[in-house]
């Protein structure tokens, strides 16, 4: 399994970070893990085809991390995708809503010549292929879930934004890479988020050998957030960037 991650920032715009968007590619799909806005710009520069995308899973409804699929369905309708495989979108309940009010505003992102497979899904298993997908419901909104891939060889777990939860600890057991909110300092917490010190305590309770700190408001510029992790977490820190490609396994990280 390859993890790449496509943006690591926020709703707030700065300038090396685009919102939350990360890649999956394992036993033969390609998949996106949210993609906020940026997220189709930073798959191309990762060499990925749209014709070759296979789904996308949104943790939840916010701007940040869904802006792009209208865009992503704009462009599915290029000439040069006609016949492609089906896209599949899972998401919570509300995604028909969604995208059919997106497609009332913007008739064009209708699907044609390709097979558009939307998906409400709630927590348990969701397969893409022969690659496992979990979901579980995640404290931020009402209905935000993250996933856990496993591939047999590998595993990784995706938060999304998430507050404190024990869902979290479940999503993250006994992981190889855990990809986990860490969006302001930990001495600046906001509702809904955590921080890299409560990303660092889910991460050990659960066992994770690789911590992957991500979704950073400007608030964290100039924080030592590794630090602030290490303090509660025994294993291998890493700090997201833009097109940081984290192969799963990967380093052995206790
Ligand atoms: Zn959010
Ligand atoms: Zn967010």
């Amino acid at each position: 399994m390859l993890v790449t991650i496509l943006g690591s920032g926020t709703a707030v715009p700065v300038p090396d970070r685009f919102p939350a968007g990360y890649l999956v590619q394992a036993k033969g799909q390609q998949v996106l893990v949210d993609c906020g806005p940026g997220s189709l710009r930073r798959l191309a520069q990762a060499g990925v085809d749209l014709a070759d995308l296979d789904a996308v899973l949104l943790t939840h409804y916010h701007t940040d991390h869904c802006a792009d699929l209208g865009p992503l369905l704009f462009a599915l309708r290029n000439p040069r995708y006609a016949d492609r495989k089906p896209l599949r979108v899972l998401a919570a309940p509300g995604l028909e809503r969604f995208v059919r009010t997106l497609t009332e505003v913007w008739p064009w992102l209708s699907p044609r010549d390709y097979e558009l497979q939307l998906q409400e899904i709630g927590p348990g298993r969701h397969d893409l292929g022969d690659l496992e997908v979990t979901a579980l419901p995640i404290r931020h909104t009402a209905q935000s879930l993250g996933y856990r891939f496993d591939d047999g060889i590998g595993t990784a777990a995706f938060s999304g934004d998430a507050d404190a939860c024990d869902e979290l600890v479940l999503l993250a057991r006994d992981t190889d890479l855990f990809v986990c909110d860490a969006a302001f300092p930990d001495e600046q917490r906001v509702d809904g988020h955590l921080t890299p010190g409560s990303a660092g305590e889910h991460a050990e309770r659960a066992g994770a050998r690789t911590l992957v700190l991500t979704h950073f408001y400007p608030e964290c510029d100039g924080t030592d957030v590794v630090a602030q992790a290490g303090r509660r977490f025994g294993g291998r820190i890493v700090v997201a960037h833009d097109l940081l490609r984290l192969p799963v396994p990967g380093l052995p990280g206790r």
